[in-house]
């Protein structure tokens, strides 16, 4: 069935689903603004213990360089050469010096190939000249020329780190002073380290934490990063290297691994290097924010599908009620008043129900009584019809409706040429039986020539009483011979019946005339004038017979 739009079953899902969706998707976008935040709060937690980790891991890698460097400046070969180089005024001095240098370049190899972050040795006496090197070019070619006690300890950066070309590799260059065995500096020696052995650590961390790691020089050129997209080429945009500048905070961009990231800078104090760490802002705050927006439409859905049904129940507790109103209302309208609807609730619906039984039962017995009083009426018109037809005494047929069926005949005898006769019937001298016998043996008289007049015709015949001791019959389809023959049989029978009536001692006579309709007759007085003149002759000729006009054309 089609679900009606305007029913109030529909009106009040529509005001259901309304009422429950405005504060809820309210509620749902402050909660959503709220969550937001926790969710980059989160990111930017998990950010930060991705960036402590590297840290430390780029500390102790550092540390372990400068312990092996360490290690180095205090070697035999380079103290003992270094001092042996600043004692003044040997023979030998420039063959000792070749001999020494070569002696500590055969060594700086022998360490270089050991250790697989230093790529490059180099070493300087207390002026700061190169004695001895692992590469024709060196890197660091220069020295401090003041060392702090901090310095003595701890060694220098000489380079910075940075994006190497001759190496191929991110480098950092640390010098280290050599100091002879009573302590004093007698040289320094400098070591290029291959930032770029840290990178199977910087994997190693990225494994356990979604994300990307990329450690920048201080200008912001990438020495190395765990994505793959992303090397020494790689340019920052000026939203980056803002970023750069920026520390504890995490900041939503188009990142250097991803292409919309959310990342926090740190710079690590182990080496001078940016560390950057960034997420995917798609897989992480997009896909918390869309795993917590689908988890509120399907509360919302729930919540719909809950309140829809509610408003359909209570629609249907209000709409079925209603219905069965509207359709006893409909069966009263086509006249069926026996409905007696069931109330099954106490509410409004409840009490229209009631009152509308009250008001079918009412009807009820209205109609009953309407119909009651309706066939009475219905009786006395027919009864009126029948008295205005017929004569209050014999019952016979009356002066009117006598004329309305003379005129029927003549119209009858105009279309189908249908003769009829018309006789007319005079008691004779009935003053002098009413004079003598009285009115009530008059009357009873009257009534008895009618019964005798009704007997002797047929059902398509008609009798009538014209007024005072005069009747009339109407003998349809009859010649005036067969008319005759009638007319005298009931003169006949008249006589006969009076003649054995106890109480009178005057014989009971008829006078008759009789007509035959002519086709010129236009009114019924015509025939009358007719049948009245025959009635005269038979009185004139001496009463007790019958006189027919025998003047057909
Ligand atoms: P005639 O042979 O010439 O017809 O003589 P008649 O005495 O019959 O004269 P007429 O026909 O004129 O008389 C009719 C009488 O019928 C007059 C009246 O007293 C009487 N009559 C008329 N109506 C009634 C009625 O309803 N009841 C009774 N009992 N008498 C009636
Ligand atoms: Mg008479």
């Amino acid at each position: 069935m089609k679900p009606d739009v305007y029913s109030i079953k529909s009106k009040l899902v529509v005001f259901a689903v309304i009422s429950t969706l405005l504060p809820t998707i309210g509620l749902g976008l402050l909660s959503f603004k709220q969550n937001e935040a926790l969710i980059n709060d989160s990111v930017t937690r998990e950010l930060r213990v991705l960036i402590d980790n590297i840290n430390r891991q780029l500390n102790k890698w550092s540390e372990e360089n400068m312990l092996a460097i360490r290690a180095l400046s205090t070697s035999n070969t380079v103290i003992e050469g270094l001092t042996v180089l600043q004692q003044p005024g040997t023979d030998n001095e420039l063959t000792d010096t070749k001999q020494i240098s070569s002696n500590m370049v055969d060594y700086l190899y022998s360490v270089q190939e050991k250790l697989d972050e230093i790529l490059e040795l180099t070493v300087f006496d207390h002026a700061g000249k190169i004695i001895a090197s692992s590469s024709n070019t060196p890197e660091v070619h220069k020295v401090p020329e003041k060392w702090t006690h901090a310095l003595l300890t701890s060694g220098v950066i000489a380079i910075p780190p940075v994006w190497n070309n001759h190496f191929a590799t991110a480098t950092v260059s640390i010098t280290f002073p050599v100091l002879s065995y009573d302590n004093q500096r007698i040289g320094a020696i400098a070591a290029t380290l291959d930032i770029g052995t840290f990178k199977s650590k910087l994997m190693e961390i990225k494994k356990l934490a979604a994300g990307e790691i990329t450690m920048l020089d201080h200008k912001g050129n990438v020495l190395l990063s765990s994505a793959p997209n992303v090397d020494h080429q790689t340019t920052l945009s000026s939203q980056q290297w803002e970023l750069m500048q920026m520390d504890e905070e995490s900041v939503t961009y188009e990142g250097l691994a991803y292409p919309q990231a959310i990342g926090l800078t740190y710079l690590s104090e182990a080496i001078p290097a940016v560390i950057l760490v960034e997420q995917n802002y798609y897989s992480s705050i997009q896909a918390a924010w869309i795993k917590l927006r689908d988890r509120f439409i399907e509360f919302v859905g729930m919540l719909v599908v809950i309140i829809t049904g509610v408003a359909l129940y209570m629609g249907h507790s209000i709409v079925t009620p209603l219905k069965r109103l509207i359709g006893a209302a409909r069966s009263i309208v086509e006249g069926n008043l026996d409905i007696q609807l069931p109330i099954r609730h106490k509410d409004e619906v409840g009490q229209l129900t009631d009152m509308f039984n009250h008001m079918t039962n009412s009807l009820r017995s209205q109609r009953t009584e309407i119909l009651a009083a309706n066939q009475a009426m219905q009786q006395q018109n027919q009864l009126l019809q029948k008295l205005s037809i017929t004569d209050g005494l014999t019952g016979l047929y009356n002066r009117n409706k006598l004329n309305v069926i003379l005129a029927e005949q003549l119209a009858r005898l105009k279309r189908h040429h249908r003769l009829f006769c018309l006789l007319m019937i005079d008691i004779d001298h009935f003053k002098n039986i009413n004079d003598e016998l009285g009115h009530i043996v008059g009357d009873k008289i009257l009534m008895m020539v009618a019964t005798v007049l009704l007997k002797s015709i047929r059902t398509i015949d008609y009798a009538a009483r014209y007024g005072g001791d005069e009747f009339m019959i109407v003998l349809t389809e009859t010649d005036l011979h067969a008319a005759s023959i009638i007319a005298e049989r009931i003169r006949a029978e008249v006589k006969a019946t009076c003649l054995t009536l106890e109480a009178h001692p005057l014989p009971i006579t008829l006078s008759i005339g009789i007509t035959q309709s002519h086709q010129t007759d236009t009114t019924a007085s015509d025939l009358i004038a007719r049948a009245d003149a025959a009635l005269y002759e038979a009185k004139r000729l001496g009463r007790d017979q019958v006189y027919c006009v025998d003047d057909a054309a």
